[in-house]
């Protein structure tokens, strides 16, 4: 198949492109660079069946046929869409159609990266599709909730006005290598916190829950739905839940190292518990994961170690903390 990845140079859009260009297909990659990185695809240069083309999916854009969409381009992380909060606004509404017009010209599938922020802050444990979610709409998270909300309506419309052949991912945390040590999310900014022995920065009092998905079992949720014949939405997440001490722990744990906790100011409307209810993608598409915390953090060690080590020789780069990441030096983005 020739496909066309948004998104690519992120963290789950270049494990992506490794996934569907080791199963033989041809892949072009699009990505404004905002939030992703030329090192994340820059292993794939030699590589025939890939191309990167350098592009904002807001603007209007023919990559020529394709059999398959993945659009995966938004900001991700808190701190980061909080930066650009009208950017993420538009790359999950302009963006999306955009992406879902190439989708209806050549008649291709179609997979949307939702994201469990659509639930909001919410009030049903666990999180089941059919839960519609609590969501400020006005409040700083909102950029991201509501662009995200907007991006599942659209690809609903196409399917059902257009006979896309769409779906919707609805991912809950994922990490694993390639997670950027600068962008501010949690296991990034633990991981390089405890490597360099500084403090772990906990927001709030660490009580709050999240459920953390290895980036390889993500990846084949993925695959498995953009393949299915489901066109709502379809949790992806691992549903062992813990608590952000009890994180911190395990990082703690894995690494030896002897940083202490430091507590900071929980962000605005950073909701308290979630974890995925994965029971419709286990009947669909006959997944779930396989990875635990504890083996997954292993397996991102050395990226993690490898990002610490570039420290010294690019100054500034990854000083991932409690700082905000538009504060903070950025990795150079050549
Ligand atoms: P990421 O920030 O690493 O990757 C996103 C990529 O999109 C970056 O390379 C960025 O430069 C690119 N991008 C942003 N705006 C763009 C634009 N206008 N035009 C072209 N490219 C643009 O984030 P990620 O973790 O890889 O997330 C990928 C997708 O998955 C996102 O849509 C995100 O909302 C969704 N998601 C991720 C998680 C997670 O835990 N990683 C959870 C839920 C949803
Ligand atoms: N968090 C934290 N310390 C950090 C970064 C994040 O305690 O250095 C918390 C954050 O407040 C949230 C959880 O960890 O409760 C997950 O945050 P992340 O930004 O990774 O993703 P979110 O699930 O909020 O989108």
């Amino acid at each position: 198949m020739r496909i066309l990845i948004s998104g690519v140079a992120g963290f789950l859009g270049s494990h992506l492109a490794d996934r569907l260009l080791h199963e033989g297909h041809s892949v072009i990659g699009v990505d404004n660079l905002s939030t992703g990185f030329r090192e994340n695809i820059e292993h794939l240069a030699g590589v025939a069946r890939f191309r990167f083309e350098e592009r904002d999916i807001c603007d209007p854009f023919d990559p020529g046929a394709v059999e398959y969409v993945f659009n995966l381009a938004s900001p991700a992380s808190p701190p980061e869409y909080l930066r650009m909060p009208i950017e993420t606004l538009r790359v999950g509404s302009v963006g999306v159609e955009n992406m879902l017009r190439i989708a209806a010209r050549y008649q291709a599938g179609f997979l949307h990266a939702s994201t469990s922020e659509c639930y909001g802050d919410p009030l049903e444990h666990p999180q089941s599709e059919s839960y519609w979610g609590n969501v400020n709409p006005v409040g700083p998270r909102s950029v991201y909730d509501e662009a995200k909300r907007y991006g599942e309506a659209i690809t609903m419309a196409y399917h059902r006005a257009r006979g896309i052949d769409t779906h919707l991912a609805r991912i809950f945390n994922t990490y694993g290598p390639r997670l950027h040590p600068d962008d501010g999310r949690v296991i990034s900014n633990f991981m390089m916190q405890a490597l360099r022995g500084e403090p772990l920065s906990i927001y709030g009092d660490g009580s709050q829950t999240r459920s953390f998905c290895y980036v390889d079992d993500l990846i084949e949720g993925i695959v498995r739905l953009a393949r299915s014949q489901e066109h709502l939405p379809v949790n992806l997440g691992n549903p062992a839940e813990f608590t952000i001490l009890e994180c911190a722990q395990a990082v703690l744990e894995l690494t030896g190292s002897k940083s202490k906790l430091r507590f900071d100011p929980l962000p605005i409307d950073d909701p308290a518990r979630r974890r995925p209810d994965i029971d419709k993608a286990r009947a669909v598409i006959d997944w779930e994961p396989k990875i635990d915390l504890k083996e997954g953090l292993a397996r991102s060690l050395e990226f993690f170690k490898n990002m610490l080590r570039s420290e010294g020789s690019s100054p500034g780069c990854c000083t991932a903390g409690a700082v905000p990441a538009s504060a903070r030096p950025r990795r150079e983005r050549s």
